[in-house]
């Protein structure tokens, strides 16, 4: 069977889990917790970092920091994970959705401003597929409305929008490192990404169960106690260690799948001329990490066939996101503002191609033999 996905390994992360779990420092904020966030901090040249036990929570604290209220107005896009909305909707914001660009897939720009309101707080920018949204103009829209903008960088580590990393270009952002990421740290973990320091103080606070229990530490005040609303976004020590044993082969990681995305890329080509499929796009100012490598069908029709056709052949081959605003929860938390002229329809045509750090160039190979086969039986 040829899997979708296979979690990184470096090769690394034994000898520093172990070493981790042989101090006596196991909990939150050790050593190599603290280590990686210094790695961040530098690699991505903000001024905070704080791991977080899922990209999920990153956002969720996205949500407290900017303080969102019941009734504000968050603008997203509807083809994304569920979690980008659920951080808002748990503060008790209402969703409002933005249709997609298709050749990115990731929100179009030019239909943010009609939908601001002035219950409007924030925009999240999704970057899909690690490949940059317009943040040019988000930014200029968000800086003129005064709206924070919040990236959703799930997908994105590594990747780069013009000269900068992609997380650090609104004012905080989240990255994923489940083990479906480009990078993982032992299954489930992410990262907070502050870009602007007036929130260091308060997400340090709201991280440790809404105590300064950070100051006590750096021997700042001489007892902690509880001083704002607050949770328990730390990992463990051994998930920030495993982490560590990645980060020095991001680069490496990052490389090996943009060589296995170019052979899907160019080995696929001839059916997107021949107007079989339809290939990803990425725009001049992106670099993307090669997070995914999908393909569009020219149905929902033609998808489902090709996955039966993959099934048959023991290949593994998937599909996301129900489009949120049409899910039930999505009637109850939120509402598409304009026409949803391709979100539906292109998230009914994709389907991603199996991709993981060290894929085996045949077997790349074997998925694009299947995709012409398929398409030549059509014929
Ligand atoms: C993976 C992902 C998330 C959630 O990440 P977790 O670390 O699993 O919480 C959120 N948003 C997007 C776009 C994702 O791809």
């Amino acid at each position: 069977m040829i899997p979708f996905n296979r979690p990184p390994r470096t090769g690394n992360e034994d000898q520093y889990v172990l070493d981790a779990m042989r101090s006596n420092k196991i909990s939150g904020d050790g050593q190599y917790g603290q280590k990686c966030q210094a790695w961040f901090e530098s690699h991505l040249d903000c001024p905070k970092t704080l791991l977080t036990p899922s990209c999920t929570q990153a956002l969720e604290m996205a949500a407290l920091l900017i303080d969102i209220q019941l009734g504000d107005e968050v603008i997203m896009p509807s083809y994304t994970f569920v979690s980008t909305a659920n951080a808002f909707v748990l503060r008790g914001a209402k969703i409002v959705f933005v249709d997609i660009h298709p050749d990115t897939m990731n929100m179009d720009a030019s239909l943010i401003e009609a939908a601001i309101t002035p219950r409007t707080k924030a925009i999240v920018p999704v970057h899909y597929a690690g490949v940059g949204c317009d943040m040019k103009a988000i930014n200029s829209i968000a800086q003129r409305h005064n709206l924070f903008v919040i990236e959703d960088a799930a997908q994105g580590m590594m990747a780069r929008y013009e000269d900068r990393y992609l997380g650090t270009l609104g004012h905080i952002a989240a990255f994923s490192f489940h083990e479906t990421k480009n990078v993982t740290s032992g299954g489930e973990g992410g990262l907070l990404i502050l870009n602007d320091p007036r929130f260091i103080p308060r997400a340090e606070i709201i991280r440790e169960k809404g105590t300064n229990r950070n100051l006590f530490f750096r021997g700042m005040v001489d007892k902690y106690t509880w001083v704002d609303a607050g949770s328990s976004y730390l990992p463990s020590e051994l998930q920030a260690a495993y982490l560590w044993g990645q980060l020095a082969q991001a680069e490496a990681i990052t490389r090996d799948r943009l060589i296995t995305w170019d052979i899907y890329y160019k080995g696929l080509a001839e059916l997107a001329a021949q107007g079989c499929v339809t290939l990803p796009n990425i725009p001049p100012e992106c670099q993307h990490n090669a997070h995914m490598f999908y393909l569009k069908c020219k149905s929902l029709e033609e998808r489902a066939a090709l996955l039966a056709h993959f099934k048959k052949q023991d290949i593994l081959a998937v599909f996301h996101y129900v489009p949120l605003h049409s899910a039930p929860a999505g009637e109850r938390f939120s509402r598409f503002h304009g026409v949803d002229r391709y979100t539906t329809q292109e998230s009914e045509r994709l389907i991603r191609l199996p991709l993981w750090y060290g894929m085996e160039r045949n077997i790349s190979g074997m998925v694009i033999e299947q995709i012409k086969r398929f398409y030549l039986d059509r014929r």
